[in-house]
């Protein structure tokens, strides 16, 4: 069956984007089925380096076509300014299929964002700003607005309005900000539906017809396992399922066709934002590995929090992405330690746990670790997984047996020939 997910284990950020456009070379298709704009999937290619946010991680092969399916909150704005972005490197144009079922980001959604982190204050969640929660809220009230709306202004006016006494309740009666109003709206999002025209299809159709005739088909997922809305560490989550289950749904491909699940997780840890992070490091050890790993977001450029190998945490990853094997990135990153720790276990209330627990447990777990020999060299120029460090190998295998997943790819720099393909 051909469809592969590449979907992260941990906190997000782990190479998904870099991962996704090397593996792309094989496959016709490269699909975005849940998110939006605050992710960032980093690519060097031969134009440069990117951070992708809402453009599939295919763009830079002339052969896969891109996919945004109908559960992609759809930033248009966003969505133009990174088609601008890649013409200016001189990319050539990629091949994007929008779904005509999309929903869109409205520009009240980034407000109510702002507006709630600053309410929260202290204790805020550290999301990116850019709408994504109060988005998926008003798909779930049913009151979002689809691009299949966006061409027919009367239509676009009436959606707008059924939702509109929701919108100004909450912004004016929670937050005090001025009413939302509609005239200048519908034209915006016309002019939205008119530029978007080109790229919108009947993705469903697309790709079970590709499936019919067997061309590949990657999905990839932003985030990762941990931020997922039932299963991760709520309310530290995002708010659309990342995990290669949920593609299925996202992306509207049938269960049965996927035969491969490639779980990235990044060969220490780093987090992006709040909530509970067991291995976290702190003063110049931490600066010394955000630096080496160029930790830096990709979407807000915020120092991401960085910490030792949490193979707990990665373990319970896998386990929810059903993982068929793993694709460990970062590898070149932790060259030149003398030590390597890995925490295999957290100490809660004096008693060993391996099992990956619930909030307020985790909130009271501290790591158990074991150290491992580090290694010194470029990893970089390494072809082969036999060719690397012999405490490399013993890292990775130590790793392997710890989240139970086949480490079938090791990532050795941000290019996309810097893999190495394992067993
Ligand atoms: P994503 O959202 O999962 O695609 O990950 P990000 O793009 O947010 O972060 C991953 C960062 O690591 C990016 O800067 C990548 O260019 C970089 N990267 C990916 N794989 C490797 C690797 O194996 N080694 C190094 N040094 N950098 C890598």
């Amino acid at each position: 069956m051909p469809v592969t997910a590449v979907v992260g284990a941990c906190w997000g950020d782990e190479g998904k984007g870099k991962l996704t456009d090397a593996v792309a070379a094989d496959a016709q298709w490269v699909v975005r089925f849940q998110g939006g704009r605050n992710a960032g999937h980093t690519i060097e290619s031969r134009w440069g380096r990117f951070a992708l946010h809402l453009l599939p991680s295919g763009v830079f092969r002339a052969t896969t076509a891109n996919v945004l399916r109908p559960a992609v909150a759809l930033d248009p704005p966003a969505l133009f300014e990174e088609l601008a972005g890649l013409e200016r490197a001189g990319v050539p144009a990629p091949r994007l299929y929008v779904s005509d079922r999309a929903q869109v980001v409205l520009p009240h959604h980034a407000e109510l964002d702002d507006l709630e982190e600053e309410r929260l204050g202290a204790d805020q969640l550290g999301t990116t700003r850019v709408g994504i929660a109060p988005f998926y809220a008003e798909k779930a009230r049913r009151i979002g607005i689809q691009v299949c709306d966006l061409s027919d202004p009367k239509r676009l006016e009436s959606r707008l309005d059924a939702g509109l006494a929701q919108r100004n309740a909450l912004l004016c009666g929670l937050y005090g900000a001025p009413p939302l109003s509609i005239g200048a709206l519908v034209d915006e999002l016309t002019e939205w539906g008119r530029r978007l025209q080109p790229y919108v299809a009947d993705t469903t159709t697309l790709l079970h017809e590709a499936l019919a005739r067997g061309e590949r088909i990657i999905v990839e997922g932003q985030l990762g396992a941990l931020r997922d809305p039932d299963h991760g560490i709520h309310p530290f989550t995002t708010s659309s399922s990342p995990l290669a289950g949920y593609a299925a749904t996202g992306a509207c491909i049938p269960p049965t066709a996927f035969d491969t699940i490639i779980a990235v997780v990044k060969a220490y840890s780093s987090s992006v934002g709040g909530g509970p992070f067991v291995t976290e490091l702190s003063g110049a050890t931490a600066e010394a590995l955000r630096v080496a790993g160029r930790e830096f977001g990709a979407t807000t450029d915020r120092p991401r929090r960085v910490g030792h190998f949490d193979a707990v945490a990665a373990h319970y990853g896998c386990r929810v992405q059903g993982a068929t094997e793993v694709c460990l990135t970062l590898l070149d990153v932790l060259s030149e330690r003398e030590s390597l720790q890995i925490c295999t276990a957290y100490e809660i209330d004096g008693m060993l746990e391996t099992v990956f627990p619930t909030m307020p447990r985790l909130e009271r777990a501290s790591p158990v670790y074991e150290s491992w020999p580090g290694f010194s060299g470029d990893l970089g120029a390494v072809w082969s997984a036999e060719d690397l460090p012999e405490e490399a190998r013993r890292y990775v295998d130590r790793i392997e047996e710890l989240i139970a997943c086949p480490i079938r790819w090791i990532s050795v720099g941000p290019g996309r020939d810097a893999l190495i393909r394992r067993r």
